[in-house]
């Protein structure tokens, strides 16, 4: 066992209750997940020599939200450079190398960086379009306007209008690339993968250690990270964060002559990727609060208007072109970041920090409770391919001192206690 010096930070401005827990790196932890975020902290893990083991509750890993045919890997960047925008560009940078190792190391899986193209097909994107291009707030490497001639030399077929290209994006085939993610973790000898286990409850022993209750009995581990997406934010404990599921229907299309030359991803209010296996992605619907993972003929046919009704006459599918269609949960947050690093506690929080109600200044010295040997990695929205190997490295270098990829404010920026803090700041509580 190391003991690890604590991650203190020393700026004046930072307060407590920004300040990462020390602890001494564990020699193992356990997992709940099986998607990608799971995988990508496996890897990471047992990269620092950390043995880790997966519970998952399906029979094979990534049957949750990362088991789609195709995913666009792309970050959300908004016109005005604010912290959002500048922490997915970060992170897609990071996953794109990530991927690009992961493949060049023998792990291979479908996809292709062909770039991505954001249409503008609606007065107010084209509006900010014509920002885009006079102020250029983003370098041409991730993102640039391009007029409809452009854009379709880009996308191989004609398109009506412009939109904001991204060249180094592109797609990936989500299931696959978990699975080598686990395959690579699996080299180092370190991971053990349980299927069929599902966790009902976690409870904390007097030694500070976890019992799991699952499907196949009670299980103790020293430490527990939380990866488990939306299907899992009722789970005791972890449903004191502010998560939320938001369903997705995503609808497979066989290709045809119109659309087999398609050469990028396309988005509109949704996204239609190129042909993989001859076939195209088109979707997502997004119905907030429910848990409901069967595909309905009514999600293919949102799917097929809501594509119809941004790029009008592109091309003429009906039901009959469907090959298969799939509902997934995404896992979303209040502020639209993820969320990475040890559990809160919750009820500490609202005593030790009780003054921010009254001066939100108030210079904390004390670090923030936590509930010990708890981890989350979770709230990846609709960007989990983006984003979950920067969180991984966030929560690697949580686990054995490490450097932080990102600095003091981002990392409060995707902090569980964040929310709690907000809302002491905003009088929730008196
Ligand atoms: C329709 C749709 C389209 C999307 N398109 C894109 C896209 O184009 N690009 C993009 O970047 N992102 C996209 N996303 C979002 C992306 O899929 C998610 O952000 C990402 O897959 C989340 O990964 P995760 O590992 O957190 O969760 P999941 O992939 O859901 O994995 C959670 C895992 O935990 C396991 N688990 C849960 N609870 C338990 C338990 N109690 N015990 C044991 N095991 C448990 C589950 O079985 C599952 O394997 C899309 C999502 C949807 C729904």
């Amino acid at each position: 066992m190391i003991e690890l010096q604590k991650h203190l930070n020393t700026s004046l401005e930072n307060k407590g209750y920004q300040i990462r827990p020390s602890i001494i790196q564990p020699r193992s932890v356990a997992i709940i997940g099986g998607g990608i975020a799971s995988a990508c902290v496996a890897l990471a893990l047992t990269k620092k020599n950390i043995k880790v083991t997966l519970y998952c509750k399906d029979k094979e890993v990534a049957q949750g939200a990362s088991s789609n045919h195709v995913g666009a890997l792309f970050p959300l960047i908004h016109q005005q450079v604010d912290d959002i925008s500048l922490f997915y560009q970060q992170a897609f940078w990071h996953a794109l190398k990530s991927y690009k190792d992961l493949s060049r190391k023998g792990f291979l899986f479908s996809h292709d960086w062909c770039g991505l193209l954001e249409i503008s097909y609606k007065i107010a994107l084209e509006k900010r379009q014509d920002i885009f291009q006079q102020t250029t707030p983003w370098p041409k490497e991730l993102i640039t306007s391009v007029n409809a001639e452009k854009a379709s030399e880009l996308a191989g077929i004609t398109l009506q209008h412009g939109g904001l290209f991204m060249p180094s994006a592109g797609w990936i085939a989500p299931a696959e690339l978990v699975q080598q993610l686990f395959l690579a973790a699996d080299k180092t000898q370190l991971l053990t993968i349980k299927n069929q286990v599902n966790v009902t409850e976690l409870n904390q022993q007097t030694d500070h250690s976890w019992q799991l209750e699952t499907s196949i009995g009670s299980i103790n581990e020293a430490l527990v990270i939380f990866c488990g997406g939306a299907e899992s934010i009722k789970l005791n404990i972890i449903d004191e964060l502010p998560l939320s599921s938001v369903r997705g229907q995503i609808t497979t299309m066989a290709t045809n002559d119109h659309i087999k030359n398609l050469s990028t991803v396309i988005c509109h209010k949704g996204y239609l990727t190129p042909a993989h296996q001859q076939q195209h992605c088109i979707g997502a619907t997004f119905e907030k609060n429910s848990f409901n993972m069967t595909a309905t003929t009514e999600g293919d046919q949102y799917n097929l208007t809501m594509l119809e009704k941004c790029l009008p006459k592109l091309i003429s599918w009906s039901e009959q072109d469907i090959t298969a269609s799939k509902a997934r949960l995404r896992c979303m947050t209040p502020d639209h970041l993820p969320i990475v690093g040890a559990m809160p506690n919750i009820a500490q929080h609202k005593k030790v920090y009780a003054h921010l109600a009254k001066d939100k200044n108030w210079r904390y010295q004390e670090p923030a409770p936590v509930i010990k040997n708890l981890y989350i990695l979770t709230g990846l929205g609709a960007r989990g391919l983006c984003t979950a190997p920067l969180l991984a490295d966030i929560l690697a270098a949580d686990l054995t001192g490490g450097v932080y990829p990102v600095g003091t404010q981002e990392l409060f920026n995707l902090s569980p206690n964040r929310f709690v803090i907000r809302d002491i700041i905003r009088r929730k509580f008196l």
